[in-house]
């Protein structure tokens, strides 16, 4: 049994990945005379209509969500977008965007109605240009976000956004989930890169706003509508993004510490010493670190002892490579100065250093041998952090006694990847029957500090009913009134966020 299971009543809304619907069972939804309209706009070669071929855009990766349509539309260009979206309005059909398909809330995936049609970007593959001088990359929306790491790089620039999903999942797909990753701290997560897009409405209007401004200050900030809307709003065809000189140094250390208390008294540290130059602040619990020991083939033990806690650190200087160096040995030297840190190792290589991170990245794949868990990805503010984890195992426990809490994530931007495996020996379907009571426990917690139920992956058909209600009523409206305002006919992926 594996870590990745459905929640309970989503489990009685899918159907089965491996089971292909006929085509006549699902044209039944949707008039064989209107596929054939959207398939003439991006000729047939683009329009996939047999199940086979469309089976890889109706589930996502954990599988928890299975879809249900009759076509997928691969287009090539910004007009033929347009055109598409032009008739999706005019004949009430909804469309679903996607790009990498790496979403974590089914936010990509179309509903098991049948009637929605799913929109890939990943044929809008173009890096447009790169700015040197200005510092931005404009993109197409199905550029690989690794794509364009690596054209920032060849141009001595760096693009930031960094995920373990980065070798598949696009800019469009970051945008509209907003995503964040381990570069936050130091860059800012999606928005925070964005400069500009360039998106195609639900009407089939075009709305450029490819603009490379830092400053611009006429009115609304409409480009931050659309970045984590999860393609509630609009389609993003492409977008003018950030970039940065290249850092001239980088080490990272991994830390062993006694609690959370001294992670936070770390980061503080660190952020005195190192100021912008702290560019990643991990924080990793005993049980994710030991299952990750157990279960991941070949990682490299980083610390010789055991540590309840321990923190993955990383420098970046401009400057040079032994500034980089001289900053993270004077962090950690008064860090085992002030009993705040136990024990720490610096990477002594470059290879080492991508040993520390691969072995971070490792973290979530590493539970599933554990079998069943309930995932949360919460953010409260920094200063919280020490007390979220002491109130949510509380919390944890009182819903499953010996459940095993498996705490990671992005200390330095108050973001927890909170995962609850079963008890030892315990049984996966009777502990994911415990699904919503658990969320429930442990977001009641992130309420109580101010925090939110969702950091960085999104709302999707995940956490959607939460979202409605437990956010401010008049928050919701307000998403409300945005929404009807974009998208009046309701077919901009429809059942997602709101
Ligand atoms: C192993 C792994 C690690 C991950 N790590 C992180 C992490 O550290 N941080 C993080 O934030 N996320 C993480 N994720 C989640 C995921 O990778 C991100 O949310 C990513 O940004 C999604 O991009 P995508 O191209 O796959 O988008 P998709 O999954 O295809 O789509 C995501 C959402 O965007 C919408 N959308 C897609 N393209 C467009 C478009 N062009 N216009 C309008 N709407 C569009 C979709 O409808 C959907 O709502 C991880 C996922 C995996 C599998």
């Amino acid at each position: 049994m594996t870590g990745f299971r459905a929640p309970p009543p989503l489990v009685t809304r899918s159907i089965e990945h491996h089971s292909f619907p006929s085509m006549n069972d699902i044209s039944r939804h949707i008039d064989p005379g209107l596929i054939d309209r959207f398939a003439a706009i991006v000729g047939d070669k683009y329009a996939l209509r047999d199940q086979q071929d469309i089976a890889p855009y109706l589930t996502e990766r954990r599988g928890l969500w299975h879809g249900r349509t009759a076509l997928v539309l691969r287009p090539g260009s910004v007009d033929e977008v347009s055109r598409i979206m032009q008739l999706a309005t005019e004949t009430g059909t909804p469309v679903v965007p996607q790009s990498g398909n790496t979403g974590l809330v089914g936010a990509q995936v179309p509903d098991t109605s049948g009637r929605q049609i799913v929109l890939s970007l990943s044929r809008l593959n173009r890096i447009r240009e790169v700015d040197v001088l200005s510092n931005t990359a404009t993109v197409e929306a199905g550029v690989i976000l690794q794509t364009l790491q690596e054209a920032a790089d060849a141009a001595d620039r760096l693009f930031p956004l960094s995920l373990a999903a980065q070798g598949s999942c696009q800019i469009g797909g970051n945008l509209s989930s907003n995503a964040g990753g381990t570069g936050v701290l130091a860059y800012g997560n999606a928005r925070e890169l964005c400069l500009g897009v360039e998106v195609v409405l639900p009407t089939g209007e075009v709305f450029d706003d490819l603009r490379k401004l830092k400053k611009d200050n006429t009115g609304y900030d409409l480009k931050n509508l659309f970045i984590g809307a999860e393609g509630t709003l609009g389609v993003i065809t492409a977008a003018v993004l950030k970039l940065f000189p290249k850092p001239k140094g980088r080490e990272v250390a991994f830390a062993g510490l006694s609690s959370p208390e001294a992670a936070l008294s770390l980061l503080s540290l660190a952020m005195d010493h190192a100021g912008a130059a702290l560019t990643a602040f991990e924080l990793i619990g005993q049980r994710p670190y030991d299952f990750t020991l157990l279960h991941a083939p070949g990682v490299v033990r980083p610390l010789s002892g055991d540590w309840p806690w321990y923190v993955l650190m990383q420098i970046s200087s401009g400057r040079s490579a032994q500034d980089a160096r001289t900053l993270i040995e004077e962090v950690l030297s008064a860090g085992l100065e002030q009993e705040i840190v136990g024990d720490a190792v610096i990477a002594a290589s470059i290879a080492q250093g991508d040993a520390f991170w691969n072995f971070r990245e490792l973290l979530p794949e590493a539970q599933k041998p554990e079998g069943a868990s309930i995932k949360h990805d919460i953010s409260v503010p920094v200063a919280a952090i020490p007390r979220f984890i002491e109130k949510a195992a509380g919390a944890v426990q009182s819903v499953s006694p010996g459940a095993r809490e498996v705490c990671f994530g992005h200390m330095g931007d108050g973001n927890l990847h909170y995962n609850i495996s079963r008890p030892i020996g315990g049984d996966d379907e009777a502990f994911l029957g415990l699904y919503h009571a658990m969320n429930k426990a442990v977001h009641d917690v992130v309420r109580s500090l101010h925090g939110s139920i969702s950091a960085e992956h999104g709302i999707g058909q995940l956490k959607r009913d939460e979202l409605i209600a437990t956010a401010p009523p008049m928050a919701i409206e307000l998403m409300r009134r945005v929404k009807t305002a974009f998208d009046p006919a309701g077919i901009m992926n429809p059942g997602k966020v709101i």
